[in-house]
């Protein structure tokens, strides 16, 4: 053979903007900038660190030998840890549990057991892109409902409502959200299930970021809210528990049993077909849903910190405005001018050398100029960060 492989079309559209925009990084770099990387949601790069006894479980699990298959659900002891969890959070009428490589691989099952070439689902936008990216890679249509930034980010169900076709086949929430950051509030959710009701719609709950909300505010489960719509929300060790290089996430089926046993049958078998999530890594579930959350406090508190510096450093540069997040650690500033995003943060990150996504890479029309920033970073990098992002747009104003 010696002609270059044909790849296959559906690798094409697929865009991850997050990851993307480390080429620009690296060409900052060559060129001599230090970096100020404020682009990837990991907070392990930076000063968070997971429990101890959730370490303690895994190495625990490695010397007990766990290094075989797991069942392709997940183990008992973690599928018992999830359903706990589900049920402080008060996930009415529990059908099915799975554990997967990440809440990404939860995520990919359900929507390919639930969806064909052709028909669409209902995004946040702006969202996180993976949901993009499934979608693409299923030859499916992402179609984007608005979430209203003069209304703090708040999904616009009227909007969404209008987006229903005979084709839509779920609708997506990502509560707290990523890239704003935002909290949707329980009227909003109660809207999104009723339009769920309405059309006879799954709800798919991303609630990965579930326990990281500030200013005392409390996340509500769209699950706990209403019994006869079916949701899948989905859950994991990345975020709330400071392990996403573990790749262990879950979902939890809810809804009337006879509307929801196909979907969940459907994702079973896929499930069976990639065998397991990592079974050393799933002996930290259980450490970390039933053991002490003390790590959550202090962890919170340094995010908000971060987030208050956030909101003030970007407030103080002209031309610059930013909805203040209530929860994750994102925020998703937009700069007042009508340029399109992309090349413009891209210009930013290489005159800046502070790595940021573009507004687009989150759904967002170009002309919105929004990007996201990664709070998660210790306060000098962000004080810094935001020096910088002050002076190149001042000195491109002058
Ligand atoms: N869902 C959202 C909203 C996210 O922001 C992320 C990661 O950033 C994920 C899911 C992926 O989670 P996991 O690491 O469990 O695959």
């Amino acid at each position: 053979m010696t002609s270059p492989i044909r790849t296959a079309q559906r690798t094409a559209g697929i865009r991850y903007a997050v990851r993307d925009i480390l080429k620009v990084a690296a060409e900052a770099e060559k060129a001599g900038k230090e970096l100020l990387p404020l682009n990837i949601g990991d907070p392990l790069r930076y000063d968070f660190a997971p429990p101890p006894h959730m370490v303690e479980a895994v190495q625990k699990a490695l010397k007990d030998g766990r290094h075989g298959y797991a069942p392709s659900p997940g183990t008992p002891e973690a599928l018992a840890a999830v359903r706990r969890w589900a049920e402080k959070k008060g996930l009415a009428g529990i059908r099915d549990i799975y554990v997967g490589n990440g809440a990404s691989e939860c995520i990919e099952l359900a929507l390919t057991a639930l969806v064909d070439r052709g028909e669409e689902v209902l995004l946040p936008n702006p969202g996180y892109p993976l949901y993009d990216a499934v979608l693409t890679k299923l030859e499916a249509k992402p179609v984007y409902y608005p979430l209203d930034e003069a209304n703090g980010f708040q999904p616009d169900v009227v909007a969404m409502e209008k987006l229903v076709t005979k084709k839509t086949r779920a609708i997506v929430v990502i509560n707290p959200n990523n890239p704003t950051g935002s909290l949707a509030g329980v009227a909003a959710l109660k809207g999104i299930l009723e339009v769920a009701r309405r059309h006879g719609l799954p709800v798919l709950s991303d609630e990965i970021y579930d326990a990281i909300v500030f200013d005392g505010l409390k996340q509500t489960a769209t699950a706990s809210l209403a019994e006869d719509v079916p949701v899948l929300t989905f859950g994991g060790l990345s975020k709330v528990y400071l392990a996403c290089g573990w790749r262990i996430g879950w979902a939890v089926m809810t809804g009337p049993q006879a509307v929801v046993q196909p979907w969940v049958d459907a994702i079973a078998q896929l499930a069976r077909a990639r065998l397991c999530a990592s079974f050393p890594m799933q002996s930290a579930v259980a450490a970390a849903l039933d053991g002490p959350q003390d790590h959550l406090p202090g962890m919170i508190a340094k995010l908000q910190r971060r987030r208050d510096l956030t909101v003030e450093g970007l407030k103080s540069i002209p031309g610059v405005s930013c909805v203040k997040p209530q929860g994750a650690f994102y925020a998703f500033p937009k700069i007042d001018t009508t340029e399109p995003d992309e090349p413009l943060i891209a210009k930013m990150v290489r005159e800046t050398g502070v790595v940021v996504v573009h507004g687009s890479g989150f759904g967002q029309a170009m002309e919105h100029a929004h990007f996201r920033i990664v709070f998660a970073p210790p306060d000098e990098v962000l004080k810094k960060a935001y020096q910088r992002i002050g002076e190149w747009l001042s000195k491109r104003k002058s």
